[in-house]
This record gives C-alpha cells, structure tokens and sequence, in this order.
C-alpha cells in the first residue's frame, strides 16, 4: 500500500457522503450506550442503520473481521470484537466504524463515557479528541506527515499519557486503507510532504498509562500492556491549502450525548 490515490472533488464529496454516514450511524448507537447494554446490541443498530441508508458495514467480513462496529472496553484499544457482556456504570467504549457507499469507505471512531465516569478517565478522553483537532490544524498541504504526528504525541505526553505507536492513521478512499500511514508520534518537518487531494483519517489512541499494548487471545482486541484505559478518536480529513476539509462529523454524536445530560 505505497501508492497514494489522490482524489478528485468528486471523490472528496463521495468519501464526504460515506464520512457523514459513519458518524450519524454512530449517533444512533449513542442513544442506546447505557449501562447494562451490551456491544452486540449496539452492533446490531449500527449494521440496520448501515443498510438502512443503502450503504455497506465497511469492517464486516474485511480482513475476516466479524462485525459493523469495532468495540473497545476500557483498556482495549482498538480493534475489539462486540459480545454479549452488559456495559458497566463508569466504563469507556471505544466504538469504531466504516461504511462503504458508492464505492468510497468513510472511518471514525468515538470513546463513549457508560454512566458517569472518573475525573481522570474525563481528562483522558478530553486530551484524545485535542489531540485529534491539533493533527488537524497542521494538515494542510506543504506540511509533512511528522508535523501530524508531533501534534498528538506532543500534546498527549505534554499530560503524562502514552501514544499507542503500532496502529495509525492512514489514506481512505476506495479502499479503507490506503497510503500513506499516518503515525501519532514523530517530528516536526519530517516524512511524506502533504498535497492537495490526499485524503487521510487520523485518529489518536491515546492511554492512560505506558504505550505498551499487547494483542488479546481473540487474535483481534489490541489492549493496553498496563491494563490501563486507552480512547481513540477519528476524523476523515482532505488536505487542503491553508486549512483541511474535516469531512466526517462528531456533532450528530455529541447533540444526542448534550441532550442525554
Ligand atoms: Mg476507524
Ligand atoms: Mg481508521
């Protein structure tokens, strides 16, 4: 996966069309995350709302992965398979999704607070979603890859948490990963310079704790070495000059968690 496909606006709009999709499908969920549901529940909602809207789960049965929604408890970081264990008051769920529509796939993810959580865990999931908007503010062509991933790894390590360094970012299009990796760590003015009509999900997984993760005997679940928790956030992006297009949305997410509260 070394070629870059750059896009056109045509394909920025599509990948926009699917983007938009994965986030409002991810609003769905939200209005059921509650204690005592469980994350087969949820995929079940997610995998309807999918289809209901004449698109495709874009992670089922890719790369043999069993399910529409990635479901990551706690110190899971990513990658985490949704069963039939009832969420807890005070938990974190990392949800991941894809949708593939007209082609094009759009990718985000979202750590939802279950019940009330800890001031700590708050802190944790507020410094990820920073992380995510200050990558953002640097990808704008002529920038590098390293100045993305400086961002997040010096606003995560800036409050004392570990930047998860085996899984990244990546190109989205017609595939949901393509080039180039997008790594949340490096250096300012370093790597692949960034052009217009690359599009690019970036998404911070950041722990509480050591960076260290481990695989779990499911073969998928990636959880933190220190069994600490770990949140992850994604956004699609299209690089542009001056200031990237987000093309993904977490506001369907956030108005049903404001009106939640
Ligand atoms: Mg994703
Ligand atoms: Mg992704």
């Amino acid at each position: 996966m070394s070629k870059i496909f750059y896009k056109t606006e045509e394909e920025i709009d599509l990948i926009r069309e699917s983007s938009l999709l994965v986030g409002k499908t991810l609003a769905e969920v939200a209005k059921n995350i509650k204690p005592g549901v469980t994350t087969l529940e949820l995929d079940k909602i997610a995998e309807e709302y999918i289809r209901d809207n004449n698109a495709i789960p874009g992670f089922l049965g890719l790369y043999d992965f069993p399910n529409t929604l990635c479901a990551s408890l706690n110190s899971a970081v990513v990658h985490g398979i949704p069963n039939n264990k009832p969420l807890k008051d005070g938990d974190i769920i990392s949800l991941d999704c894809g949708v593939l529509k007209n082609g094009f796939y759009g990718d985000v993810a979202y750590t939802f607070e279950v019940g009330e959580v800890s001031e700590e865990i708050k802190k944790l999931l507020r410094v990820t979603k920073e992380c995510l908007q200050k990558a953002i503010d640097v990808a704008i062509a002529g920038n590098r890859i390293g100045d993305i991933g400086y961002a997040v790894q010096h606003h995560a390590e800036t409050n004392g948490f570990g930047v998860v360094r085996e899984l990244v970012g990546h190109g989205l299009g017609r595939d949901l990963h393509e080039a180039p990796e997008v790594p949340n760590f490096g250096k300012r003015g370093n790597g692949l310079t960034l052009r217009e009509g690359m599009v690019i999900a970036i998404e911070p997984m950041i722990n509480m704790g050591v960076r260290n993760v481990v695989q779990d005997k499911d073969g998928w679940t990636i959880v933190t070495k220190d069994g600490k928790p770990s949140a992850h956030f994604e956004h699609d992006v299209a690089i542009r000059k001056g200031k990237a297009e987000v093309l993904s949305s977490h506001e369907f997410i956030e108005e049903v968690l404001n009106n939640k509260n």
